[in-house]
């Protein structure tokens, strides 16, 4: 951080902690604090204005200097310290220039560290193409890959985050709802709406001790077995990677309505999968959840479509496409 206070400094700003955020950074749990400490590893690699605004925990962190005032320090030859105010100097700072460089360039304000370089790692993911009906970034659908963490612990492939029994989240792990997987989830629920249908966001993200209290919640009342086929151990759910949602009434009933058929045929252009399909609960751990969506990015989801199309298996899961297991070990 020394850069920053430096740059602070220089331009005299009175920029307080508080008013550029830490106090809030600071109030939060220590999970968010270890996301927090990365990013300021990161930014100060980066000089550039949008090094300036990271991300922790989901709170957007913009440090904007407040500064009206300019004062030059200068030290004559004798080393006495000349403290002066330059009037001509005043209305020249960069504090007319400086908010306008802090606002980020980049239309996705969630990606913390995405380096998809180092997080290409675990078994060859499908061979499949992209297919040429796939939206391209100037499509209405296009919705990119979600952020990537570079954090120790998290497994990818492909840059899928992969979140299920086998492969788990460190605890401290709080990324809130992906904000690429909202805007997108967005553009299906507008695009149902025309045609009639009412598609609503029940559930998104959920933190490690959230998980933690609903599991153990549910092995009270129906026992660990039962409970570990529709509920996931914490460090275990989809929902804490923030690339989760569950739509509408969050149970069978939502099987067979109009909305869970149209989301389930319709849900790739978008960029989500359906994470839980019928029948596949051997493979993924879980029992048909109509409800479930997963974002994976447009490129991806039209790569797992085509396989399934290719494949005959609508129904083709992420462990399928992926050739990973989700069991407990
Ligand atoms: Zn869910």
């Amino acid at each position: 951080m020394n850069k920053k206070i430096v740059f602070t400094l220089l331009f005299a700003s009175v920029c307080s902690l508080s008013a550029c955020g830490k106090d809030d950074i600071g109030s939060l749990d220590d999970s968010v604090i270890i996301n927090e400490g990365s990013l300021s590893d990161r930014a100060e690699q980066d000089t550039s204005a949008e090094s300036l605004q990271t991300t922790a925990g989901g709170y957007v962190v913009t440090e904007v200097p407040t500064t009206t005032t300019t004062v030059t320090t200068a030290t004559d030859e004798l080393g006495n310290i000349i403290a002066e105010t330059v009037p001509v100097e005043t209305p020249e700072t960069p504090a007319s220039e400086t908010p306008a460089e802090t606002v980020p360039e980049t239309p996705a304000p969630s990606v913390i560290d995405y380096t998809p370089s180092t997080a290409a790692v675990g078994t060859p993911a499908s061979t499949a193409v992209l297919p040429a009906d796939a939206p391209t970034p100037y499509d209405y659908n296009y919705g990119p890959a979600p952020t990537v963490y570079n954090i120790p612990g998290i497994k990818y492939i492909d840059n899928v985050l992969i979140a299920n029994k086998s492969y788990s989240l460190p605890a401290d792990f709080y990324p809130d709802l992906d904000q690429t997987c909202l805007s997108q989830f967005y553009k299906l629920q507008n695009d149902a709406a025309a045609v009639g249908l009412n598609i609503y966001l029940s559930s998104g993200f959920r933190s490690y001790d959230t998980q933690d209290y609903i599991y153990n919640d549910y092995v009270a009342r129906d026992g660990q077995e039962k409970a570990d086929t529709y509920s996931a151990r914490p460090g275990h759910s989809e929902h804490q990677s923030g690339l989760a949602i569950d739509v509408n009434q969050i149970d069978d009933t939502f099987i067979g309505t109009p909305e869970a058929i149209w989301l389930e045929a319709h849900c790739y252009e978008y960029g989500f999968i359906l994470r839980y399909p019928q029948a596949k609960q051997d493979i993924t751990g879980y029992k048909y959840e109509s409800w479930h969506i997963r974002y994976v990015g447009t490129d991806m989801s039209y790569k797992i479509h085509s396989k399934a199309v290719e494949m005959g298996d609508p129904y083709l899961t992420l462990e399928e496409y992926f050739g990973i297991d989700s069991y407990y070990h």
